[in-house]
């Protein structure tokens, strides 16, 4: 399904909920990255390490990258309600070329 601009009949516009998937996503995937981020290699003892260690050390970090993942969802959301509120407003619809802001029209709605 394709909805076009009214305005400029380009094909880059976003839905309310589309924005706020994206956000979510951009939001857990920040926090899951950063989670990974904050344990440090300790390069010293790293050729030491047997298989034991190295799978501890894997899990432990997971651990904390899906924690961090759950904090970066949570600020996701919030970052989804600004988006909504300041770009959306009470439209369901964002064209990123020209801006213009809409509902979806049945007459503007077009299948492939
Ligand atoms: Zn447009």
């Amino acid at each position: 399904m394709e909805t076009r601009c009214l305005i400029c009949e380009s094909t880059l516009v976003v839905t309310k909920a589309q924005a706020q998937a994206v956000s979510l996503l951009l939001g857990t995937l920040g926090g899951f990255l950063e989670g990974c981020s904050e344990m440090p290699v300790q390069s010293d003892t790293h050729q030491n390490r047997d298989i034991g260690d190295t799978f501890q050390m894997g899990l432990e970090r997971l651990t904390r990258a899906v924690e961090s993942a759950t904090s970066g969802c949570a600020q996701g959301w919030e970052f989804a309600q600004d988006v909504q509120r300041y770009h959306f407003g009470e439209f369901e619809c964002l064209c990123l070329r020209c801006g213009a802001r809409f509902d979806q029209q049945p007459s503007v709605v077009f299948q492939k």
